[in-house]
């Protein structure tokens, strides 16, 4: 590959020892601590070593969004100010736009022009989410005789935000542009494939004016790191962006500490293709629904079910389009589908052929890992044809370039399958007759539904998932109500009569 074919501006440097940040501080590793490698996926190499944050380093991280909280100027602050330093934060992110998508993309895998999307998505959260705190307002009551009631709302304390590694700048700044606006303080925990991008990101929200210990990172493994993190007493409710699996048993610790918690889980996302559709939309986007993002998307069009009528002709396409999807170096402009973010998820992705197989399910396209581009973790686009909606591959997340494809018969029959589901994410449909839109929008239980269209993100509206897909949603009303916590204050207007106990 010659080097002008790679658009990126300029290499940045790669912080080779990643390592928490507390209080404003990088930390330095202790003795006798735990490191783990940090890969390419497109080149197998490792790029950098993480160092695990124990038990004691995450208390310690606690303990400055807890300072910050309790007695650091960040919620006392004039929310003009504070709306400032949001807007700084998301002035820095566009300046340093091309060095986070850099290393964002070096780490997971993810093609470079994605992820310099999700860079500008990070910084238009913190405007929005800071516009919304600052134009929340409480309610007032006198409708009882002599009384003044006033009901305010106030930030709710310290976050422990749990990220995963499939697109960590974008979710891993939802979770802080949706908490830090109204005065609350958090601790990320990155996953410990990707911390490249997470680390920078909190460095550049500090070069931007947010006081020191408002946003703190440890890195680590989930069951150590991570653990510690969402047990931890002094935290005051966790955001959570992840599997299910994992999600339960954080909801379940979460129980056990009475503490309040948002979950976006994962999905198994039905994308409903009508004889009624542009059959010519509908493909690109079913296409672009299941191979965005090198698969590896909570909100993928997963399982597609194509009403019988059209389904040989949809089919054949979606098949041939996919054999010419162009795998490669995600910093090419060319690539459309890059590596899978590390190697057991690549062997994962790909033992679902077997699975489809056992199951009855037709092998269409692709089921192997790509011999070009020779080295990397790189699955074919692969798609295969399914049975029934029972079938494993209709009913489990892949979370790869592995499209999943059914046919039905009757909207009835698409509406039941889709709904057939312990997800509710989001699902798709494409149609033209507007009466059969509006069914699959009343009829389908999922979070988000998507008419015509691949995935058009509104940060007005919620987001999130019904039914195993999560619990909460991050939007301007949610996070409203999950950041902050409500107080009512009473005010007599006049002296009420007291009772005179002991008089
Ligand atoms: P994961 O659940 O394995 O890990 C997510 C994070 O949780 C990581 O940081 C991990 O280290 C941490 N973790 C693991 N065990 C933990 C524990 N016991 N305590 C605390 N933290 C723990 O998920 P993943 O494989 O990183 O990400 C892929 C999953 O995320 C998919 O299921 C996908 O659908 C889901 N996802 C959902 C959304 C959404 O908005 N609904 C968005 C992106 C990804």
């Amino acid at each position: 590959m010659s080097a002008e074919a790679i658009t990126i501006s300029r290499e940045f440097p790669v912080n080779p020892h990643v390592t928490s940040l507390i209080d404003g501080e990088s930390i330095r590793p202790k003795a006798g601590g735990e490191d783990f490698p940090v890969g390419n996926p497109t080149t197998e190499q490792q790029i950098s070593k993480l160092r695990e944050a124990d038990p004691e380093e995450v208390d310690a991280a606690v303990r400055s969004a807890r300072r910050a909280f309790d007695s650091g100027p960040w919620p006392r602050m004039d929310i003009n100010e504070r709306k400032d330093i949001c807007y700084s934060i998301r002035d820095h992110l566009r300046k340093n736009a091309e060095e986070l998508a850099y290393l964002e993309c070096l780490n997971t895998g993810l093609p470079l022009h994605s992820v310099r999307v999700h860079v500008q998505r990070m910084a238009r959260n913190f405007e929005f989410f800071a516009e919304v705190a600052s134009t929340m307002h409480g309610e007032t009551y006198n409708q009882t005789k002599g009384y003044l009631t006033v009901v305010t709302r106030e930030p709710k304390g310290v976050c422990a935000a749990i990220a995963p590694w499939n697109a960590p700048l974008a979710l891993a700044s939802m979770r802080i542009a949706t908490v830090v606006p109204f005065g609350n303080t958090c601790v990320l925990k990155p996953s410990e494939y990707t911390p490249l991008s997470m680390r920078r990101m909190v460095e550049i929200f500090h070069e931007a004016g947010l006081p020191p210990g408002v946003v703190n990172l440890v890195n680590g493994r989930g069951a150590v790191t991570g653990n510690a993190l969402v047990s931890n007493p002094d935290i005051d409710m966790i955001g959570f962006t992840g599997g299910t699996i994992t999600g339960r048993a954080i909801a379940a610790t979460a129980g056990r500490n009475l503490k309040p918690i948002a979950l976006e889980l994962g999905g198994k996302s039905a994308n409903i293709i009508l004889e009624s559709a542009n059959l010519e939309r509908a493909l690109d986007g079913a296409l672009a629904g299941i191979f965005g993002n090198n698969g590896q998307q909570c909100l993928a069009g997963s399982r597609i079910l194509v009403q019988r009528s059209i389904a040989d002709r949809f089919i054949e396409q979606f098949v041939a389009r996919a054999r010419q999807i162009r795998l490669g170096d995600p910093r090419l402009p060319t690539t459309e589908v890059g590596p899978l973010a590390f190697r057991q998820h690549m062997e994962r992705v790909l033992s679902f052929v077997q699975v489809a197989e056992a199951d009855g399910a037709k092998l269409l396209t692709g089921g192997k890992r790509a011999t070009r581009p020779a080295q990397g973790w790189f699955v074919e686009p692969t798609a295969v044809l399914a049975p029934h909606n029972d079938a494993r591959v209709c009913q489990e997340e892949i979370f790869g370039p592995f499209a999943t494809l059914l046919t039905f018969d009757t909207l009835d029959e698409a509406i039941a399958i889709a709904n057939a589901s312990k997800f509710g994410l989001v699902n798709y449909v494409w149609s033209d007759d507007l009466k059969a839109v509006m069914r699959c929008s009343q009829e389908i239980r999922a979070g988000t539904v998507w008419v015509n269209t691949p995935m058009m993100r509104e940060l007005r509206a919620p987001f999130g998932g019904y039914k195993e897909s999560g619990i909460g949603r991050d939007g301007p009303t949610s996070s409203i109500e999950f950041c902050t916590e409500l107080k009512a204050t009473i005010i007599p207007t006049a002296d009420a009569a007291l009772p005179r106990y002991g008089a």
